[in-house]
């Protein structure tokens, strides 16, 4: 699967980007990112992105010209399986559904907003999903992005070891959470893991972790089960 990036700050996924099984994946050619600078589709001296919002108002907002440039230089014969995501504070609130979803596709671009945002006409006419990672603003995409990706790749076939570590976490069921889960030792500071775990019935073990991904749902995150 192939990911492009597009930014005004082309070295700033040399960090989110380049560890653990995303940095494998890459590696060994699972998939491949690609970061495109938006200012070489400029054509001014200044390699001017930005100008100031209609109407007034705060700040400055990427110009469409670059964005539509970058995506059609990109693509220059854009397919049902290449997808354009803006990243944005205003979009549908990303999910690991979506995730899923994108990982039906071979290419995705991911627009980054910086500034007050992105002039609407990508929005309406460039991009096919707008998307936020959760009700906050940030001060631009390319976080945002690095997420999606990070939450994207991790579900290509061969990326975690394990595809069953893949299916059995939270939110892959509808509404509930990944069980709470301990490791060695069995009794840190007087904090003893549950016996259940201890023993080797996996019948037993494995409605007692039901039960308690139910209880933790219910308990921290009751929503999900509206
Ligand atoms: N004025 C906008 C915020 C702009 S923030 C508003 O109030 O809605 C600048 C850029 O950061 C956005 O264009 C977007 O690309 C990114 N961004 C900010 N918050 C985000 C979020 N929650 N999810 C995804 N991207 C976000």
């Amino acid at each position: 699967m192939k990911f492009h990036l597009l930014t005004i700050f082309p070295n700033f996924f040399e960090g989110p980007l380049n560890h653990g099984v995303v940095a494998r994946a890459a590696e060994f050619g699972v998939l491949d990112l690609k970061v495109h600078d938006l200012r070489t589709y400029t054509h001014d001296l200044h390699r001017t992105v930005d100008d100031r919002p209609f109407g007034g108002g705060e700040g400055m907002l990427l110009k469409p010209e670059p964005v539509f440039e970058a995506v059609e230089s990109i693509w220059p014969e854009r397919t049902e399986k290449q997808k354009v995501i803006l990243l944005s504070a205003q979009g549908r609130k990303f999910t690991q559904q979506i995730a899923r979803e994108l990982l039906e596709h071979e290419e995705l671009l991911f627009i980054c907003g910086r500034y007050e945002g992105v002039d609407e006409r990508v929005a309406e006419h460039l991009a096919d999903y707008e998307l936020s990672i959760g009700d906050y603003v940030l001060s631009g995409g390319e976080l945002a992005a690095a997420i999606i990706v990070d939450a994207v790749a991790r579900l290509l076939p061969g990326v975690v070891g394990n595809a069953d570590s893949t299916i059995n976490e939270s939110f892959e069921e509808e509404g509930v959470l990944d069980c709470p889960q301990w490791t060695r030792p069995a009794d840190f500071r007087g904090w003893k893991a549950p016996d259940v775990l201890l023993g080797g019935n996996h019948a037993e073990i494995k409605k007692w972790r039901k039960r308690a991904a139910h209880e933790k749902t219910v308990r921290l995150r009751p929503d999900l089960l509206t």
